[in-house]
């Protein structure tokens, strides 16, 4: 299916409102996404289309201002939990009511993939690990940890995911910051993988 059939418009209409919404740089972050999850749903067998898109779409909020999250969270009634966190898990975690307000999408398993792109899951389907990994692994991301995933994730789409978030977990432990509880269950039911 193409994006129209998910979003109701073609990529040649919807770039421009995701440019709209993020920086320079963050957008030419989300096209690599875009590139890097339908050259996974190919070595995976997944629908590139759908690949393609839930990686467009998974930085939509990254630049929404914290009081709109919190706003969210109250009008959905998500976990009161969620307000202790930061942008960093509720882009993903809250960003996708965001996107369904905005752009009418409704397809659940995009949505979820883009949900738990920043912390995962214990159990994650095929595209959430697309998403996961393309995210880790995009062409403009160029650091040596990204060279290996990169190498990885042709192998093995489970180590990616266990390598990407060992790296994840021991960043933010060596800079002493919060680990949300979500990521420690993807570290525990992945790091057999690594
Ligand atoms: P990006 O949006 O493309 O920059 O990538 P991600 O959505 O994967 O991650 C955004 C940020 O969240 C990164 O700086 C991660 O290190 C950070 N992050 C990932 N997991 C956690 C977590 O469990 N807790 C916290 N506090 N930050 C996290
Ligand atoms: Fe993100
Ligand atoms: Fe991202």
């Amino acid at each position: 299916m193409t994006y129209e059939h998910y979003i109701g418009l073609e990529r040649s209409e919807l770039l421009p409102k995701i440019q709209a919404k993020m920086s320079a740089k963050r957008f030419r972050h989300v096209l690599g996404v875009e590139q890097a999850a339908r050259s996974l749903a190919e070595r995976y067998h997944y629908d590139t289309e759908k690949a393609g898109l839930a990686g467009l779409l998974h930085d939509y909020a990254k630049e929404l201002p914290d009081v709109d999250f919190l706003a969210l969270i109250d009008s959905y009634q998500l976990d009161p939990e969620l307000k202790k966190w930061g942008n960093n898990v509720w882009h993903g975690m809250v960003g996708i009511y965001k996107i369904q307000e905005d752009l009418g999408l409704r397809d659940q398993e995009i949505l979820r993939s883009i949900e738990i792109h920043t912390v995962g899951a214990a159990q994650m389907s095929l595209l959430d690990k697309i998403i996961y990994v393309a995210d880790y692994i995009e062409p403009n991301r160029t650091l040596t940890l990204t060279e290996e995933a990169r190498r990885i994730a042709e192998q093995s789409l489970d180590k990616a995911v266990a390598f990407e978030t060992v790296h994840t977990v021991a960043h933010l432990a060596q800079r002493a910051q919060p680990i949300y509880p979500q990521t420690i269950a993807t570290y525990n039911a992945f790091v057999k993988y690594f």
